[in-house]
């Protein structure tokens, strides 16, 4: 479904990424597993278009997309939530999930999906006319998703949607991204939490200074000493 291929990206003379390729199947849960400052959201923001890569090919479904402007990479189906949820503060939650959907025009596509995200965050049905400042972290981690979720993306990308979350809470939104991934949508996760995120995931891979260093499936992850000491705690 998607092809990232030898993309080299700089924020002015610092390379962030060098030289990473991935591939995410269809269907799959992909998780990034790195530390902080690995390059793990520049190669999401890469991905859905905020970022220009210098050298390189990202292919997503045989089309390439490197360069693209974002808006036109939500239109062919991907869709990212940003680190830090960045919902509209002073907007109701209804009005948030409402701009997921501004490039679309299917009317009653959008009602349904509007159905679908209240059944999947019950929550924000309850609080469908607050005004998203006013809501919990957790919430508006759901807000964020959900919004993402209305421009019915075939790839979701997310940013560390666990952060800063209380552990229940956490459990919650990994319930979830299972349940968004079970009704057909590719997820690609990038996680602090990297015991929950092997738990999910299909595959992941490793990023260590803009490079991946190491791919696999969980079990073959957790397998390995390496990843146990520096991204498991050890055990
Ligand atoms: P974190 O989990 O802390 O966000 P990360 O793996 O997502 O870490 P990135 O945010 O992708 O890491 O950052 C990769 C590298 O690029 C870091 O060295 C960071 O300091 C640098 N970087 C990120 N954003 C910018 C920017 N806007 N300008 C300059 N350098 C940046």
């Amino acid at each position: 479904m998607l092809k990232v291929e030898g993309i080299n990206v700089y924020y002015g003379n610092i390379q962030a990424l060098k030289g990473v390729s991935l591939e995410i199947n269809q269907g799959e849960i992909v998780t990034l597993i790195g530390a902080n400052g690995a390059g793990k959201s520049t190669l999401l923001k890469t991905i859905s278009g905020l970022l220009k890569p210098k050298q390189g090919q990202i292919i997503y479904e045989g089309q390439s997309i490197a360069g693209k402007a974002a808006q036109s990479i939500v239109k062919m189906g991907i869709s990212h939530v940003p680190e830090g949820r960045r919902v509209f503060a002073n907007m109701t939650v209804e009005e948030n999930l409402d701009l997921g959907a501004y490039l679309r025009k299917d009317k009653e596509g959008i009602k349904e999906d509007f159905g679908r995200v209240f059944e999947l965050f019950p929550r924000l049905m309850e609080r469908r006319k607050q005004l998203a400042g006013t809501l919990s972290g957790g919430e508006q981690q759901m807000l964020a998703m959900g919004r993402a979720l209305m421009a019915r993306p075939r790839l979701l990308v997310l940013d560390e949607p666990s952060m800063g979350l209380a552990p229940l809470l956490v459990k919650t939104i990994f319930r979830i991204i299972e349940e968004i991934n079970a009704t057909g949508t590719t997820i690609l996760l990038v996680e602090q939490n990297a015991h929950m995120a092997l738990s999910i995931a299909n595959r992941a891979y490793v990023i260590e200074t803009g490079r991946v260093v190491l791919s696999g499936t969980p079990d073959e992850l957790n397998a390995s000493e390496q990843i146990k000491m520096a991204y498991l705690g050890g055990h």
